[in-house]
This record gives C-alpha cells, structure tokens and sequence, in this order.
C-alpha cells in the first residue's frame, strides 16, 4: 500500500497522510458489500428509512470532530458546518421522499384489462461514488444518500486532498451496525478510484471533465452506467435594464463563495453595452470592500485556496489574458504567504473568446467582464462554450430576463441573482449540458431511480389465449 501526503492549506505543510487501497483491497470492500446489500435491501425501505435516520444521529454526536477535520482540509469553518448540516437535511429529505418515489401499486393495463402489473425496483448492489476536493462531504453523500435509500450499498472514495474526516465519519458509520459494509469510505488516488470504476455496478462520480472522460470510458468498458457531474463555467448575461448594483452583488456573491472553487461559480460575465462601465465600477468597488480570512469567526469573506495546484491554473489563464490585451482591474496574481496561498478578487475587463480564461474552467476568484451590443450576441457568446452547468441572466423584470434565459445552454438558470439551483435539492430537476455531465438528475427526490433497475411484474388473471392463435399470426 503506498501513502499520499496531505497538505494543510493554511500552513503549506504536508501533516497527515492516507493509505492508498490498491484494486485488491477494493475487490475484499466490493464483495463484502455486495454481501451486506442483500439483507440491507431485504430489511426493506421502513428499516433503511430507520437506519439512515440512526446515522444522522451519530452524524450530530461526531459533528464536531467530523466538522474539525473538513475545517482544517478545506481552510474554512462555516461552510464545513454547513457542509455537514447538508448531508443532514439529504437524508432526512431523500429517506422522507422516498415511500412515495418508489411505490409500486398494482395496475391494469388500460388496453387488457385482465391484466395487472406493476414496476419493481431492483437496485444496483454496489454504487461506487468518486467525489473532488471542494466540497468533500457534501459530495461524497449527495448521491451515496439516494442510492442507500434505493437499496444500493456504497464504496465511497472521497478526495485525496481533502481526506481528514473520513476517521470521524467512519466513527459516526460505526456506531450503527446496520451500516457495517454498507456504507465504505475507502482512501487513495486515481488507481483506487479507477478500481472502484471497474468493479461496482453502477458508479456516481463528481468532479472535472478530464477525468469524467476516463470514467465515461472505464465505465463502458466495465459496462455500467456512469452518472457524471462535472466542471463548469457559467455565465451571467447582464441584460439591458438591469439593477447593475444587484447583479455586482450576485456576481461576486458567486465568485467568491468558497474562493471561487465551485463547480457553478460565475466565471464570465457579458454586460450590455449601456450598463457595462457602471457594471465593472461597481463589480470593483464591491470587491475592493472583501476581505481575507485568517481565522474562524474574524468576519473575512474567503479563505486561502484549498488546491495549490489550482493556481497554477489561475495564473496562467491570467497571464495568457493579459498577453492577449486584457486589464486586470482589482487583484491579479495568487500571493503565497506562510504556507498559505491567496486569490484575492479580480476583475478583469478587455476579454474574449481567444483567452483560455474564458473559455476553460478557472476555479478561482476571478471574474472576466465582457462588453456585448445586442441580445443575439450575448447568446451566441453565453452558449460559446463546452460546458452548459448553470449560469444567471439579470434583466430589468423576471419575465424579460426569463425570456433570455430559455436560450441558455446549462441545467440551471438563476434569474436577477446566482447560485439558486442549490436551494431546490428535492423540489425540481436539473441536468447538465454539454461535457458538465450526463446521467439524468442528481436533484429532486427522484434521483434515487437513478440507482435502481426496473423490472416489470405482469399477472394474467384472465384466460390464456388458445393455441389457436398461433395459427392466426402463423401466416
Ligand atoms: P478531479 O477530476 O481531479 O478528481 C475527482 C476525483 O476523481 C478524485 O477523488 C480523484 O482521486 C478521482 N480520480 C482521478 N482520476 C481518476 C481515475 N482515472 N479514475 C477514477 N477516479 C479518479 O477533480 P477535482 O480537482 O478533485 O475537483 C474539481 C473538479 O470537480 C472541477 O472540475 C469542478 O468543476 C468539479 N466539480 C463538479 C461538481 C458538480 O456538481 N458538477 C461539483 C464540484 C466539483
């Protein structure tokens, strides 16, 4: 078994590290749980509800601890505590939905009426769930949650980079026996995931294209459906009319929200001609008002960058812009301090479509403003892209901007503000365009059929029909 170093992002030191279970220790926690997921799928949904609902339990008695270790991975303490509270409200919203989304009546089949049938849901034994570094537990359970509730176990492989609460977790998960080879956090890598792929029998993975790429194709090989949630870049139409001091709000709200290392943070902004100088004076005067922050509770709205590696991404998109005629007008380069690397906010004005910072994922603070004349412009630049994830259009009413917003090309559209899909986990569906994903919604409560195959009951309480009817089809 190899080890990978963990590095603290506050101090730049490597100070923890993972074992990297290799293909053979994957195959021993794959057939245990495919064992542990006949009896979890015959105690049926009522004791599955029962468990899950245990584990959230435990999920509060270890919140502290579990919540410490996320703090420390990912440099900020509010969101890990939100983070937790999510995976919270997940199982209590899925486990409460779920009577409902896999209810299985009996039926007649309107055109035979001697014939009832119904649908059953047979769930894949064993989900492999593969998950990034921003979010580390909200999107190990995200889809974990729905696929137990389904009847699936789990083989959970969280981030390598952010590895630090998958021992607490674990702890919580103990303290239910029901869970034991039910839900299994495994450490390591590429090799550890790419193991994972092939040996589950259904995988769910969240995190860029390149690798969602080699899933996708890891997947097809071992011949089972993959559900890719990728990387995004999303864009903001300012629309003619709109409240500029709102839209600057929402905007960097977004851009800045976890230092800008989200799947749907605004990563490019399109402000009509007549608004667009007031758009950037405000975008830079709000910016300029954000603060760091060194320590929980100290009032700063970001942290240090979790993913050094990532600003090596940051400042090249930069560098490219600015060779390519672009202004940096607030922030600029990364700055490494004790350890820690910071993004400061940025505004970057005089971009186009030949920058790889408008066209590639940025994952930083960062937020490119470019000038557009008319609406069949923005539409064409908006939808210039290979991602389609989510994005904002602003207009100076909901029905004109929503009217624009049926243009985009993206799963989710928030309208006069950003980042809304997030507060609609089990009352609509979204689904990704483009190369930000594929397999159906991860939102709304029916994303746990994502996890189940259908297997269709028909009874004949009629007759049967005679052998003579083979002579009538005969000819
Ligand atoms: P990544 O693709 O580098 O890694 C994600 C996970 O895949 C990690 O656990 C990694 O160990 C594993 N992995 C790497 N190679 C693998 C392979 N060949 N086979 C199996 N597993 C493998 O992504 P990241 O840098 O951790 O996360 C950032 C990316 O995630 C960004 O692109 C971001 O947009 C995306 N993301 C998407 C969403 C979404 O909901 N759509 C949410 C958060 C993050």
């Amino acid at each position: 078994m190899t080890s990978i170093a963990v590095r603290n992002p506050r101090t730049g030191e490597t100070d923890y590290q993972i074992e990297s279970a290799d293909a053979s220790q994957i195959n021993a926690v794959i057939s245990d749980a495919r064992i542990a997921q006949r009896g979890w799928v015959a105690g049926g949904l009522e004791h599955r509800i029962a468990t899950l609902s245990a584990w959230s339990e435990q999920l509060e008695i270890f919140g502290e601890e579990i919540v410490a270790a996320l703090s420390v991975d990912t440099a900020r303490h509010r969101i890990s505590t939100e983070e937790l509270g999510a995976v919270i409200h997940f199982i209590h919203g899925f486990c409460e939905a779920a009577p409902e989304v896999l209810a299985t009546p009996f039926r007649k089949l309107d055109a035979h009426p001697d014939i009832v049938f119904k649908v059953t849901y047979s769930p894949y034994p064993v989900v492999g769930v593969i998950s990034p570094w921003n979010f580390p537990l909200v999107l190990s359970f995200i889809d974990a949650i729905p696929a137990l509730v389904a009847g699936a176990a789990v083989v959970i492989k969280p981030s390598e980079v952010t590895p630090r609460f998958i021992e607490p977790l674990r702890r919580s998960i103990e303290a239910v026996p029901a869970l034991k080879s039910v839900i299994n956090l495994v450490t390591g890598g590429a090799g550890t995931g790419a193991a994972i792929v092939s040996q589950s029998d259904a995988v769910v993975f969240t995190g860029s294209v390149p690798t969602g790429q080699k899933i996708a194709a890891a997947a097809a090989q071992a011949f089972v459906p993959a559900f890719l949630e990728l990387g995004g870049k999303d864009a903001a139409v300012v629309l003619a009319g709109s409240d500029v001091a709102r839209a600057a709000t929402s905007i960097l709200r977004s851009a800045l929200y976890n230092s800008g290392q989200v799947c749907y943070a605004i990563e490019r902004v399109y402000a009509h001609d007549s608004l667009y100088d007031s758009l950037v004076a405000e975008l830079c005067r709000q910016a300029a008002g954000m603060r760091r922050s060194h320590a929980a509770g100290d009032g700063g709205h970001y942290g240090p960058m979790i993913f050094d590696k990532q600003v090596v991404t940051i400042d090249a998109q930069l560098a490219d812009a600015v060779e390519k005629g672009a202004k940096i007008v607030v922030g600029g380069k990364s700055e490494r301090i004790n350890g820690a690397v910071w993004v400061d906010p940025t505004i970057v004005t005089d971009v186009d479509h030949t920058m790889s910072l408008m066209t590639e994922e940025t994952f930083g603070p960062v937020v490119p403003v470019m000038r557009f004349t008319d609406e069949a412009q923005a539409e064409f630049l908006m939808n210039d892209s290979i991602f389609g994830l989510s994005g904002a259009v602003f207009g100076p009413d909901t029905h004109t901007a929503g009217d624009f917003a049926t243009k985009m090309e993206a799963g989710g559209v928030s309208i006069n503000d950003t980042e809304l899909p997030r507060v609609m986990m089990f009352d609509g569906e979204k689904t990704a365009f483009k190369k930000s994903g594929m397999g159906g919604s991860r939102y709304g409560a029916t994303s746990i059929m994502r996890y189940v195959r259908k297997r269709a009951l028909l009874a004949n309480e009629g007759a049967v029909p005679s052998l003579d009817k083979l002579a009538e089809v005969a000819d």
